[in-house]
Order: C-alpha cells, then structure tokens, then sequence
C-alpha cells in the first residue's frame, strides 16, 4: 500500500485498528496525547506526530477514533486541528470512526468539503470526509472483525472500502453524511435496552428460584434470545471470554455507553421522537457511571444496579 494513513486516538479501540493498518501494509504516523501510548508505538518504529495538524502534513488519510464529538471537533477544528491550515489540505480522505452525534459529522463533513487540495487526487475537487463508527468492541477491533457503518459520498465509500477490510470485515453503506453515525446510535440505544433487559428478566428469575444457566438455556431457545442474552451473558459464571467472568473488565465502559444514549436522546429531541426507554436506560448507566462504575463493562448494569450488592 502506497497511501499514507495518519491515525488519530489510539485509545482501545485504535491502537488495535491502527496495528491491523500497518499490519496491511499502510504507512502509518500516528498521534494521541497519552504520551505512554505515543511512546509505545515510536518504540515499534512507527512515526509519531505531536498535531493533528502535523498528521495532516504527513498524510493522505485521516482516521480519526476518538471518545466523543467535543474530541473529534477539537482534533478537526481546534488550534493545531486537522483542518487549521486553512484549506489547502494534504489529504483527499478524511475518516471518522468515532461514535458521535450526526450532527456534528455532518457539519464536520461540510467542513471539510469547504477545503481545497493541495494536489488534485483522481477527480476530486474537494477532501471528502466519511463518518465510519463501528460495532464489534475491542476484541474485533484486535481481530480486524470490526463492522463499519458509513456515511458520507457513495463513490468516496467505494474508494475507502480496502481500508475498511484491513481493519474489519464487514462494511455497510448507509446514505449521506451523518447517517453512519445516525446507524451507530440507533444500534447502541437497542442494544443497552436489551442489556437491561436481559438483566432485569435474570435478577428477577434468580429471586423467583430460577438458576442462571437454566434460565440461558430457556432464553436461547426462546424469543427472548438476543445477542445480550447468547453471546456477551451479564451474568458472571455463565460463559467464558465475556466481561462478566473478568469482574467486567475490558469491553465497553458503562461510561461510553451512558454517552451513545445521551446522543440518541439528544437526537430524538431534535427531530420530535419519542424514545422513553432511550431516557431511561440512559437514567440507568448515569447513575452507574455516578456511583464510581463508569469504567466497568456496560453488562456490569447486572451486578450495580439489579443485584443491589456494591463490590
Ligand atoms: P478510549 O478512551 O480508550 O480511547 C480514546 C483515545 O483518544 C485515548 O487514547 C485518548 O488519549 C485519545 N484522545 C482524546 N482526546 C484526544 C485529542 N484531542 N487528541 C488526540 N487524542 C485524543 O476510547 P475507545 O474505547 O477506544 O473508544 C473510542 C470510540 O469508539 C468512542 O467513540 C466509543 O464510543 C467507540 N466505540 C468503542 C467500543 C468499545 O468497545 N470500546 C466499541 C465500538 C465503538
């Protein structure tokens, strides 16, 4: 691979995804401002850069994978920010996979749009930006079997999807800038009410005198089966390699995810629909991240809210 990518938030989603880059082949700079993780990667011999701005020197494109839409505008628009040159920019593709609101990916995409190249890439005029969240969690993302959902310019997508493939292996167009961001929130607010779904029906099962593997196995070969129920189990001691047999370690913090439902709650305002169990499950994870458990596993909703017990 000739293109040369500059790697923006290597938290635990993007140190893995920018590993599976250069493992592709791409030259990779990268840039964070945890200097430990930084020095990790100069150690590797992987060139690092202090900016954003110096990434976007350095770069043809930008993937950016940051906690939220305050970080992605600073790294886009902020003093040493990806866009800060003014508008003859570097690169011709800009890639955000960050899970934010729609709303700031379209003005972002706008943004983008609004600047030249420096050199003309094929036929684009302009640099074009792509919202690309995904799903799949820290294990996929260590795998490259990341799913990325995408918005933005149909022919941009086409053009990105060989970058995609080196760090997932499903990609999915979904429309216009904003829309893979859009995706992303719509998926995150279903899939936390399952969660506490599932644990309610088990935290109440357990009392009426039910053991949790009798109720997985009824779950699974029932119509409550879902992905919370038959693949990531928040209760402790009924699968192995989920975050509940790991004291609920790892995974997705329970702060990230009270920050998707704030996004879909937020966007549910804007545009006048009503989702009542959006507002409560986002109550739910609020109150776990405020009682000192916002870095545990969103599962750990199980053990912190249901059981009662503090451990
Ligand atoms: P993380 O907190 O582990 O990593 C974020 C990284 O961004 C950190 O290394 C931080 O230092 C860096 N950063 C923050 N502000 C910066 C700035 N201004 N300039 C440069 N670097 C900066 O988060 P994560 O778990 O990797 O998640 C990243 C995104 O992916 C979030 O939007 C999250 O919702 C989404 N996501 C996470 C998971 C998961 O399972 N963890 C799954 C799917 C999607």
């Amino acid at each position: 691979q000739s293109e040369r990518v500059g790697f923006i938030g290597l938290g635990n989603m993007g140190s893995r995804m920018a590993n599976n880059l250069i493992k592709a082949g791409y030259k990779v700079a990268v840039h964070d401002l945890n200097q430990t993780v930084m020095k990790f990667f100069s150690e590797k011999g992987i060139l690092t850069k202090d900016s954003p701005f110096e990434i976007a020197e350095a770069s043809d494109i930008i993937v950016s994978m940051l906690p939220s839409s305050t970080h992605v505008l600073d790294v886009y628009t902020g003093p040493n920010g990806l866009l800060c040159s003014g508008n003859m920019l570097r690169p011709w593709l800009f890639v955000d996979s960050s899970t934010i609101d729609p709303q700031t990916s379209r003005r972002l995409s706008a943004a983008v749009a609004n600047c030249a190249l420096k050199e003309k890439k094929d036929h684009w005029e302009t640099p074009i930006m792509l919202d690309a969240p995904v799903s799949g969690g820290v294990l996929a993302a260590e795998a490259g079997t990341l799913t990325f959902m995408v918005g933005g310019l149909e022919e941009a997508y086409l053009a990105a999807k060989r970058l995609f493939l080196s760090m997932g292996k499903n990609t999915i167009y979904c429309g216009g800038a904003g829309n893979g961001s859009a995706a992303k929130i719509c998926n995150n607010l279903a899939l936390a009410v399952s969660m506490l779904g599932v644990s309610e029906g088990f935290a109440l099962g357990q009392c009426l005198g039910i053991s949790a593997s009798t109720l997985t196995k009824i779950f699974n070969s029932s119509s409550a089966r879902c992905w919370s129920s038959d693949a990531y189990s928040p209760v402790p001691g009924v699968m192995d390699g989920v975050p509940s047999s790991r004291n609920y370690e790892g995974g997705f913090a329970s702060k990230l995810m009270a920050k998707d439902l704030n996004l879909a709650t937020t966007s549910a305002q804007e545009v006048s629909v009503k989702c009542p169990l959006a507002s409560q499950a986002k109550q739910i994870y609020m109150e776990l991240c405020n009682q000192g458990h916002g870095m545990k596993d969103f599962s750990s909703v199980f053990r912190h809210y249901y059981s009662g017990k503090d451990e």
